[in-house]
């Protein structure tokens, strides 16, 4: 992907200090999802390194890893699950809870969304301290699920999430 694309993508991204709470910068994805050019490029970028992985499944983590999981599923010709908030999905479900940089939370996945051996490639907007993407991993894994990585458009490289989720491995379009 060419640099300038990936310049657009960053210029893109909206930085809105103290949201929700005070001291935490959010980074806002609107404005990507609003420029035709920026969206396209950030599922382009996204998808690129696993055209040629055997990925079998995209799974998306609530609610902007929907925005863009499934996009990216739909350019690797793979099926989409998505992980929810609790109390969202209709069927049986297994759930993991998870800290995250502003509180904690729960995640949960449809029992039979996923077979085992699966190769499934994670997908989320950001990765902050990797608790929400750790807690998908492993629901995924105990699943029978091989995590092949975790894709994220953004990672707040301080806060150290990818160390958070090794061995799982991760790729991030932008650091900030
Ligand atoms: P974490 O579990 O700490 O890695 O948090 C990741 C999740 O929280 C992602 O789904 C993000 O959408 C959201 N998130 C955490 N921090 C921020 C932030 N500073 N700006 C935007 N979204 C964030």
């Amino acid at each position: 992907m060419p640099t300038n694309q990936i310049q657009l993508i960053r210029d893109c991204i909206r930085n809105v200090p103290d949201f929700p709470k005070p001291g935490i910068q959010f980074k806002d994805i609107t404005p990507v999802l609003s420029n035709p050019a920026a969206f396209n490029a950030a599922i382009e970028v996204l998808a690129a390194p696993y055209k040629n992985s055997n990925i079998d499944l995209v799974v998306g983590i609530e609610a902007r890893g929907f925005i863009f999981g499934t996009p990216v599923a739909r350019l690797l010709g793979v099926g989409f699950v998505p992980i929810r908030k609790p109390g969202k999905l209709p069927w049986k479900t297994r759930s993991a809870s998870y800290e995250l940089e502003y509180g904690s939370d729960a995640l949960e996945i449809h029992a039979d969304a996923v077979a085992k051996g699966q190769r499934v490639l994670v997908v989320d907007d950001l990765l902050a301290t990797g608790g929400t993407a750790r807690a998908a991993c492993d629901l995924l894994e105990e699943m029978g699920a091989n995590v092949v990585e975790i894709a994220v458009l953004i990672e707040l490289e301080s806060l150290e999430g990818r160390g958070k989720l090794a061995p799982f491995r991760t790729r991030s379009v932008l650091t900030f």
